[in-house]
């Protein structure tokens, strides 16, 4: 990943390669308990004005993905009008959507963002459980509506990707969860599988939710296997390769270089990237440092790095 700013004036373009992480704000219809994006504080969002100016800076990008995020970027009442602004001044750089999904339960707000539609939408649902999805978004309704959402999508042809986080709560249904997406949206073709980074909401409410890697792999790996036989795609993000077996390694994501971004001021976009995920110096000379892509450094802080098993032969 290249990150360079081409000077110290804010109003400069910057070059980038690679994907950038792009909060849109922090409101949202959800109230996660797990939302990393969440940390108690009172955030505005950015306004129209400085979001077109932020985009206008990364127009001429060829290799950028831009993960459009937040909080939930469609509730903003701008954000159709930045996705056209985004599709029609930056054609080259690729959109992907970050959302839960809920908007999408209006068919008419669907059909509108189908005309530039992102490259695809990744969606969280927290469980097959409604119930259990319910209790994790603090919102009575949501896993219907996100459901809803998922289905209208996919009539619009709106490539979505359904996704869960993995903790305490529901890791005992992954192979339950990976089931459910395949009988009920077999048109999506994949599923994610994420663990989970212990910061804001989800830092508050670790006790509930925090499950040791070595725990939830064997869950992952009848997770994968029933993606397997149903011919899901299926992607784990940040899961340590030392901690599954050999044959599930191929399953999970190098390491995603993104550049976290919320702020046109923020000071991140200067060039010191803090790097919040990786392999740790515990990994030593195990043959997969450099590939493997480790976990989320919250993670480490909680639990050590006991776990981790270096692979030498
Ligand atoms: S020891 Fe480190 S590099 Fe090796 S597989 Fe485990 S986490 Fe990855």
């Amino acid at each position: 990943m290249m990150t360079t700013e081409t000077c110290g004036c804010s109003l400069r373009p910057l070059e980038l390669d690679g994907s950038i992480y792009c909060g849109l704000g922090f409101s949202c219809d959800n109230d996660c308990i797990l939302c990393v994006a969440n940390n108690g504080e009172k955030h505005e969002n950015m306004s129209t004005s400085a979001m077109i100016s932020y985009f206008d800076r990364i127009i001429e990008n060829k290799n950028l993905t831009i993960q459009i995020s937040g909080g939930e970027p469609t509730v903003r009442n701008d954000f159709l009008y930045l996705m056209e602004y985004l599709s029609l001044k930056a054609p080259l750089i690729t959109k992907v959507l970050l959302s839960n999904g809920r908007k999408f339960s209006n068919m008419d707000f669907t059909a509108k963002v189908a005309v530039y539609p992102p490259v695809c939408v990744l969606v969280p649902i927290h469980s097959c459980e409604p119930k259990l999805h319910d209790t994790i978004t603090r919102r009575v309704g949501s896993f219907n509506e996100t459901v809803l959402g998922i289905r209208n999508m996919i009539e619009y042809k709106i490539t979505v990707i359904p996704k869960i986080i993995v903790n305490k709560l529901n890791y005992k249904l992954l192979p339950e969860f990976v089931e459910f997406v395949a009988q009920t949206f077999p048109e999506c073709g994949a599923v994610g599988i994420d663990t989970m980074d212990l910061l804001g909401a989800a830092g508050v409410n670790k006790e509930v939710l925090k499950i040791k890697h070595i725990d939830s792999a064997p869950y992952i790996e009848k997770a994968i296997d029933v993606a397997v036989k149903y011919g899901l795609h299926v992607s784990v993000i940040y899961m340590p390769f030392c901690l599954v077996e050999e044959k599930y390694r191929k399953f999970i994501s190098p390491d995603q270089s993104i550049v976290m971004y919320k702020d046109p001021r923020d000071e991140r976009l200067k060039g010191n990237l803090t790097k919040e995920r990786g392999t740790v110096d515990a990994c030593g000379k195990c043959k997969y440092v450099g590939e493997c892509p480790g976990t989320w450094y919250s993670y480490f802080r909680e639990f050590g790095y006991d776990e981790l098993k270096p692979i030498y032969d």
